[in-house]
């Protein structure tokens, strides 16, 4: 090895993983911060973790939630019409329209 070009290597790095697990490791650098290790990855763990800022998995079970309530009101007999919402009324009368007005 050619003297004085090589980073010293030190056998007892901290690596601090943001679940608050501490590693010892061989590396380069003394303190190391990680995002996920072996004590936190769902791999490893078996459950379920979703990083979600924007609110997608909210927006899609929302969705979710909606279409089995539309696919409920068709699959149950008709109600009367004072107890569907008007919301759902329209948009059930708006397709129907669009159909009859294409024949
Ligand atoms: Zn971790």
């Amino acid at each position: 090895m050619k003297a004085d070009i090589h980073p010293k290597y030190t056998t007892d790095a901290k690596f601090t993983c943001s679940c608050g697990a501490v590693y010892t490791i061989g590396s380069t650098k003394e303190a190391v911060s990680i995002e996920i290790c072996s004590q936190c990855h769902p791999f490893y763990t078996g459950n379920e973790k979703i990083l979600d800022a924007a609110g997608r998995v909210e927006k899609f079970k929302a969705r979710q939630a909606s279409a089995a309530a539309v696919v409920a009101a068709k699959k149950a007999p008709k109600a009367p019409v004072k107890a569907t919402p008007a919301k759902e009324a329209s948009e059930k009368a708006t397709p129907a329209k669009a159909k009859t007005s294409k024949k």
